[in-house]
């Protein structure tokens, strides 16, 4: 018999709340290995004695197999002196020292074994709606501190029964150690309350008048995993109009669940991609193609070619919906654009005056996570909001971090994101922080994220516009901050996401973000790794005129475009027929003190005014949304591409969208119907960004090229630059990961901040 052996393991990655220990318990006891398992700050520590073979497959296993929500960064062996055992393999509580450094598991959609338990009306769990196990359920959204064990978590004011104990306590059972176990005898319980918050029924009583009022077009605010969904038919048209006005929402589309796949398959048009990311244990909202003459009622998406479906993710979501049995809205319970409620005590205060009742449960929602969003796009995903089911499982930074970080992100769609050793951790979707309400959530997901990580920032990383609150928030803390360029974040985060260091020529097409010329830029072609970046090129300068009031006026932007493409008097004539004010307007843009802006998001907003499709948007990128929605009306490549001029300006390349417009004028005046002019409007400002790409990576010696900003959210303009640059044979690198909006701002400025020698200067 060969000599025994003992062996330390050290397992990192997504370890804890997993089911890793039980893991490790069945094979070691399996392979005859004794010793023990426990959780600690810096992940799963495991002590084997037995046969170097036994010991080998072990190490094989953690690496190779790991239970399914498990994430293995690294298993590292250490070989120790023979201690002589009982023979036995024990599981030890947690041990609490040092810094956490342990990543907090997501939160995963109810698992097939659970849900049959709920489904069987033998199972001591049927119908009970809080049922999970080590597969599935609450993780990130109910842990207040590490390690992740059940006292540290808002399950602890619940006491496990004795048969919730014994599974608990049982490796063999599917609940060993599963943090938030539960039954209906010891467990959460559902109310249903009034506008006021007076408890009208509980139980199983609060689910039947939850469905009640939904099945009689009322509105009814329920909580979930990270937050509370304002909820109505998505049938019903008056209910969902209804929704709107209390909502206070014009067009932003509403994400509608459904029961099943089959449901979905027949509202929308599902490729395997997006079939795969509707069924996956994350449970995005997944962007799709919706098919005509469905049940949707019209104001869900209003004049949207793509509909956000997602499935039930909680045994309460397949019990509220199976009895309804309609597909349902469900949006974030806010008021406008706050951040979603999740305590009771909020829902109440700011919810009840938009609902006519409430369905809740008395299991604590310690950090808020609205759904993540994500759309099939060329046979792969792409992430537009990333957080429940994705946040905050860690991504790996590109190098070696030279510092702790905190990243602060930036206004809008914002994030943060801690970085330290080799990984980063961007936070949950925390919103747009021109809101009170949401700045206070910023400042909770920053202590939270550092406090899980174990993050002592050495840095802050911050937006170079000085009125974001999150650069002043930043500028506030004791520490050296970094200001990074909007832009240069945007790279950086395609950079990171790809695992790429070296130099890449970068397209920042967005809305606006702070130049360091102190213009608002929004169209830059970049050179830029980790370290530096250095522009080499834009879109043509066009002022802004009135200040910040063409971004929720684009019709103000088709003025400018149309002063410095057709004159004034033609400007005039043109922007009249969108705004009284056009003449007044024209005035402003010749003003030598009005703001300049390179951006392509506002060329966009300009294109849509001239061709009548929207004057003022009620959400930011309304006008581009419902540009693109028209072009996608016609097949790809069957519309002339209007012509986009570019020229060597003081070193850097200008491109001329000028003649573009004056096509669009040109076309609306022929009466071209606006759907072929949207078309031709996308192919040639696409071809022209590939052209003078192109010209730019042959000039700077660039091979690859990255697409980032919010511009790059647009499926037909992103595809056709995309097929243009690989056409031209270079390398296109595109975002899957992480958002292209700002909602990826805090990933490029921790990357940067982490893994840079020094802060990058860029040059205007
Ligand atoms: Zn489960
Ligand atoms: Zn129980
Ligand atoms: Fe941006």
């Amino acid at each position: 018999m060969a000599e025994a052996e003992r062996c330390q393991l050290r397992v990192t990655g997504t370890v804890q709340g997993v089911g890793f220990r039980p893991f490790v318990y069945r094979h070691a006891v399996a392979l005859g290995l004794a010793g023990f398992v426990r959780n600690d700050s810096a992940g799963v520590l495991i002590e084997v004695e037995g046969s170097p073979a036994s010991v080998a497959a072990l190490g094989r296993l953690l690496l190779e197999h790991p239970p399914p929500l498990a994430r293995v960064t690294s298993v590292s062996a250490t070989s120790l002196p023979m201690m002589g055992t009982n023979g036995r393999f024990v599981i030890i509580d947690s041990a609490e020292e040092g810094p956490p450094a342990v990543p907090v598991s997501v939160d995963t959609a109810t698992c097939a074994d659970c849900l049959a338990e709920v489904d069987d009306p033998t199972d001591r769990r049927y119908e009970y709606p809080f049922t999970n196990c080590t597969n599935c359920g609450p993780r990130y959204t109910i842990v207040i501190s590490v390690p992740y064990d059940r006292p540290a978590t808002t399950m602890a004011g619940f006491t496990m029964c004795p048969q919730c104990r014994r599974e608990y306590e049982d490796p063999a059972d599917r609940r060993f150690h599963a943090q938030p176990n539960a039954c209906g005898a010891c467990g959460p319980q559902l109310s249903w309350c009034d506008a006021a918050g007076e408890p009208l029924a509980a139980g199983p009583d609060a689910l039947d008048h939850a469905t009640a009022a939904l099945r009689s077009g009322r509105i009814a605010a329920v909580k979930g995993i990270g937050g509370f969904h304002l909820v109505v038919d998505a049938t019903d048209p008056a209910a969902v109009a209804e929704l709107r006005r209390r909502k206070a929402r014009d067009d932003k589309p509403f994400a509608v669940m459904v029961a099943d796949l089959d449901t979905a398959c027949r509202l929308c048009h599902l490729d395997a991609v997006a079939e795969a990311a509707l069924t996956s244990v994350r449970r995005p909202v997944v962007l799709a193609a919706r098919r005509a003459h469905t049940a949707i009622a019209e104001g869900v998406a209003r004049g949207l070619p793509e509909l956000g479906l997602f499935l039930p993710y909680t045994p309460l979501h397949h019990m509220l919906i199976r009895r309804v049995a309609r597909p349902l809205v469900m949006t974030s319970g806010n008021l406008s654009d706050d951040p979603i409620a999740y305590t009771d005590e909020d829902a109440f205060a700011r919810l009840g005056p938009l609902v006519d009742g409430v369905l809740t449960h008395d299991r604590p929602i310690h950090i808020r996570c609205d759904d993540s969003v994500l759309r099939a796009i060329g046979g792969t995903t792409q992430l537009l909001r990333r957080s429940r089911g994705y946040a905050p499982e860690p991504m790996a930074l590109p190098g070696p971090a030279r510092r702790q970080v905190l990243a602060v992100g930036a206004e809008l769609k914002n994030t943060v994101t801690v970085a330290k050793q080799s990984w980063m951790v961007a936070s949950h979707h925390i919103g747009d922080l021109e809101h009170l309400a949401t700045y206070q959530s910023f400042r909770q997901a920053v202590d939270h994220l550092c406090l899980l990580f174990g993050v002592m920032p050495e840095v802050v990383a911050h937006d170079l516009h000085p009125e974001y609150l999150s650069t002043k928030l930043a500028l506030d803390l004791d520490l050296p901050a970094w200001g990074i360029q909007h832009h240069h974040a945007h790279i950086a985060s395609c950079l990171a996401e790809h695992a790429r260091t070296e130099p890449v020529l970068g397209l920042a097409f967005d809305g606006l973000g702070y130049g360091t010329d102190g213009m608002l830029w929004g169209g830059e072609f970049l050179v830029a790794d980790l370290e530096s970046c250095r522009r080499v090129g834009h879109l043509r300068p066009c002022p802004m005129p009135g200040g910040a009031a063409p971004i929720r006026e684009p019709w103000r932007m088709a003025v400018a475009w149309a002063v410095l493409s057709l004159g004034t008097d033609a400007a005039i004539r043109h922007g009249s027929r969108l705004d009284p004010r056009a003449p007044l307007v024209a005035d402003l843009v010749r003003s030598p003190t009005a703001p300049l802006t390179t951006s392509v998001g506002r060329l966009f907003d300009a294109v849509a005014a001239l061709i009548g499709v929207r004057s003022t948007v009620s959400y930011e990128g309304q006008a581009a949304i419902e540009l693109e929605a028209l072009a996608r009306t016609i097949p790809t490549g069957e519309a002339p591409p209007y012509p986009v001029e570019q020229a060597w300006e003081d070193g850097k390349l200008v491109l001329d969208p000028r003649p573009l417009i004056a096509s669009v004028v040109e076309g609306r005046e022929k009466g071209t119907p606006v759907d072929q002019i949207a078309a031709s409007f996308h192919e040639g400002l696409a071809r022209g960004a590939v052209a003078a790409a192109v010209e730019l990576a042959r000039a700077n010696g660039q091979q690859t090229v990255a697409l980032s900003g919010g511009v790059f959210q647009n499926a037909r303009f992103s595809e056709l630059v995309d097929e243009g640059l690989v056409n031209e044979g270079l390398t296109v690198l595109v975002h899957r990961a992480v958002p292209p909006n700002d909602g990826g701002i805090s990933v490029g400025q921790a990357a940067i901040a982490a893994t840079a020698r020094r802060p990058p200067e860029v040059s205007a």
